[in-house]
């Protein structure tokens, strides 16, 4: 078996059977013995998929029952004071994901720019570590007893501590000595089950721009570590981007190997010496575990030649560049798809068969049929990159003919002439576009799609539902109001499903957050309109009233953050496309009496690189295709702009370029304290204060939104600011959502 590595594989299931069992034990429709019963096998299966395929290295502990994160806080026994009482440590587990009584789950926050999202360890200064190595010893045992001797995956303490926080504030890294010595107790622990152990330390906090604190802090865990136990061989990784800085201090330590991410992390390889120098091993990722394109393996293979020009071969090993987490399990259940554009894929399984396959060329241990093989995959790559599905020379046409690339006029001009145009109040409600999905909703989606009733019927069902929020709109007083968003299921897939040079998988499921997977659209060709996408059901909401409807768009850069995108262009033009779609969108929409839309932008600041260097280039895509999609908008026609967060201490200079009239942010947990940022930058726009927290079932009173707008008036001038809910109201319920309204309106009235 030639050398290869797979840093990690997925845990959810290829038909997601650990949600489904979580679900159920959450449910108290099982125990838990259910869940373990299903969480075995998937092991078992994901091991075995792996020997087969041609892996040497496979990974244990890369399994959870929720994130990797909380694992590692149950085994260094830092649990907050808040569940320590709970005595079942199941229940424990699950308490500290989700909240349990009076405590409140801890937070999670998104994994290096992925759509993962990990729990974040709440640590105080005096923290006490106790070491519980259970999970991490039956999972290598229960490996071992299937005839698999695994590497162990731990999450480094570095990375940990970078992560975590301190509640009193005090800097985590004053406790790492502390945690550190608890790894040493664990790496003891494992030097015991085998004569020779791998040991993967993930250390993606190296990836970002380090600061000294943090280089300094390498030398001394990492010598700690190496002489826990002499069995044990560790391999330290990052992944995502270049770790350049932190590869040089790993070099000249007494551990085993590094691994590099060479897809996304391209300047690691100006790294290579100083591990060419050493005697280190290298995992060299080559294939590429965040996006689910074919490997061009001629060139895969070359890369692997050049490195090996400057590390000597059997020091190489060929890998995946980080845990196959973030991908889907398998094309084969892929059977509606198109045959081209099935065929430029990779799933999880397939990219262990590329592994495989590059590993036995490589390393010149070529069998039977691999000549085939790398031919198709030769090919196939051709074809790709020729095909007419993907190119449309009409969209490059419009592309290079683009004349008008922002909206006419300054904000201070505009807003008088919307003021005049639309005509709403001091302190205008509204909400952030989305209405409860109801049963119906769903249902009536899903019939559609098995053709159990016709698109006539389902348009009906869907009219119902805008007349019927229409109407408590109205009821209830707000002043701008929305329909409510019924026909979309997700705010990203429906602009996908209307749009030319998107697919979709059937069972493409990636897991986002515990029991919670997404089926990321596949952006595979140049994108273009088929026909306008909201239009219809916007004018026909508008037509029921005499209150504004603002119509609701999702933006570029959030169609492109949630979704696998083709890497043939880059993002900047993938973005354009969708700008010049959502531009005609915007005109034929106020040609139809539409005055007031708003373009989500959900997504904007997660997309933001992980290393400074390379946010001057993303801010520009971002903010010029932001305003290439609003520019057909006219001057009395007011744009308004929505996002998830409340930080915007970072990015304001950027929020300000985009030039929206009217942005929303969430506030209802963070505070006027956040607001500070737009008053000491003189930010110019009008603002939608986000107070009422959507992600709760609980209805605030009168009297609470009364404190909290009160608060943030004393900040931000009345005539600049709108009040409406943090988010899309789709996920609760319209007995929650009704009360909280009419509390909220309320309260603002009393301030105009
Ligand atoms: N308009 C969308 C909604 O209300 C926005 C959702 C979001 O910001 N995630 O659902
Ligand atoms: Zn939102």
């Amino acid at each position: 078996m030639s050398k290869n590595l797979v840093i990690g594989f997925p845990r959810i299931g290829e038909k997601r059977e650990l949600k489904f069992a979580l679900e159920k034990y959450w449910s108290n429709e099982c125990d838990f013995s259910v869940v373990e019963e299903v969480a075995k096998e998937l092991k078992a299966k994901s091991w075995q998929r792996q020997k087969i395929s041609g892996i040497k290295h496979i990974s244990s502990n890369d399994f959870s029952y929720y994130d990797q994160m909380l694992d590692t806080i149950t085994m260094v026994g830092a649990i907050p004071q808040r569940f320590q009482n709970i005595e079942d440590e199941i229940k424990r587990y699950f308490a500290m994901a989700r909240g349990y009584e009076d405590g409140v789950a801890m937070s999670m926050s998104k994994w290096f720019g992925t759509n993962y999202h990990y729990i974040i360890p709440e640590l105080n200064a005096h923290q006490q570590f106790s070491l519980n190595a259970k999970k991490i010893i039956n999972e290598y045992k229960e490996a071992l007893a299937l005839g698999i001797e695994t590497k162990i995956n731990l999450i480094s303490p570095i990375t940990f501590l970078a992560l975590a926080k301190c509640v009193d504030g005090s800097d985590t890294y004053l406790l790492l000595d502390k945690l550190t010595d608890v790894y040493v107790e664990l790496l003891k622990e494992i030097g015991t089950l085998n004569d020779e152990i791998i040991v993967q330390i993930e250390d993606p906090i190296f990836v970002r721009d380090v600061t000294p604190e943090i280089l300094s802090l390498i030398e001394p865990c990492y010598t700690k570590l190496a002489k826990a136990s002499s069995k044990i061989k560790l391999l330290v990784s990052t992944y995502f981007e270049h770790s350049n800085e932190a590869t040089k201090i790993l070099a000249k330590l007494p551990i085993w190997g590094v691994g590099l991410d060479l897809v996304s992390g391209a300047k690691n390889i100006d790294a290579l010496q100083t591990i060419a120098k050493s005697d280190k091993i290298l995992v060299a990722g080559v294939i590429d575990g965040r996006n689910i394109w074919k490997n061009d393996l001629t060139r895969t293979l070359n890369l692997l030649h050049s490195v090996a020009k400057i590390i000597s071969k059997e020091r190489i090993i060929p890998a995946t560049s980080c845990s196959l987490l973030h991908v889907p399990y398998s094309l084969g259940f892929e059977t509606d798809m198109d045959e081209e554009i099935k065929n430029s894929l990779s799933f999880a399984y397939e990219k262990l068969e590329e592994l495989t396959l590059l590993s036995r060329l490589f390393f010149n241990q070529k069998e039977v049929g691999d000549d085939t093989l790398l031919e198709k995959n030769r090919n196939d790559i051709a074809t790709l990159i020729t095909s007419e599905k993907i190119h449309n020379p009409l969209v490059a046409k419009k592309v290079a003919e683009i004349k008008k690339y922002e909206r006419e006029e300054t904000f201070e001009t505009r807003i008088v002439k919307q003021k005049e145009d639309i005509g709403y109040p001091l302190l205008p409600t509204t909400t952030i576009g989305s209405f409860p999905q109801t049963k119906e909703i769903r249902d009536a989606r899903k019939n559609l799609k098995q053709n159990l009733i016709s698109q006539e019927q389902y348009d009906a069902i869907i009219k119902d539902y805008i007349q019927d929020v229409i109407a408590m709109q109205e009821d209830i007083g707000l002043d701008v109001l929305v329909h409510g968003e019924p026909e979309r299921n997700d705010m990203v897939e429906y602009f996908g499903e209307n749009l030319e040079g998107f697919a979709f998988s059937q069972n493409g499921w990636v897991q986002s957050y515990g029991a919670r997977c997404v089926k990321p659209p596949i952006l595979y060709g140049d994108v273009s309109m088929k026909k306008y996408i909201t239009v219809d059901w916007i004018t026909y909401a508008q037509n029921l009233t005499s209150k504004p409807v603002k119509g609701m768009l999702t933006g570029p850069v959030t169609i492109i953050n949630w979704s696998f995108v083709r890497e043939d262009l880059p993002k900047s033009t993938i973005a354009t496309q969708i700008a010049l779609c959502l531009s005609d969108e915007i005109d034929e929409l106020q040609k139809r009496g539409i005055k007031i839309i708003q373009v989500d932008e959900a997504a904007f600041k997660e997309g933001y690189p992980l290393r400074k260097i390379n946010i001057e280039a993303y801010e520009r895509w971002a903010i010029d295709s932001f305003k290439l999609s609003v520019s057909s908008a006219e001057p009395k026609t007011q744009i308004h702009t929505h996002m998830c967060y409340s930080q915007f201490d970072d990015i304001i200079d950027a929020i300000e370029a985009m030039d929206a009239d009217v942005i929303s942010i969430e506030l209802a947990k963070g505070g006027n304290a956040l607001l500070q940022i737009f008053k000491e930058v003189h930010y110019s726009k009008e603002i939608g204060l986000g107070v009422y927290d959507i992600h709760s079932p609980r209805i605030p009173s009168v009297n609470e939104f009364k404190e909290q707008i009160a608060q943030m008036l004393e900040i931000l001038p009345k005539e600049k600011v709108w009040i409406n809910p943090d988010c899309g109201l789709k996920t609760r319920k319209f007995e929650e959502v009704i009360p909280a309204l009419e509390n909220m309106i309320e309260a603002t009235k009393s301030f105009r």
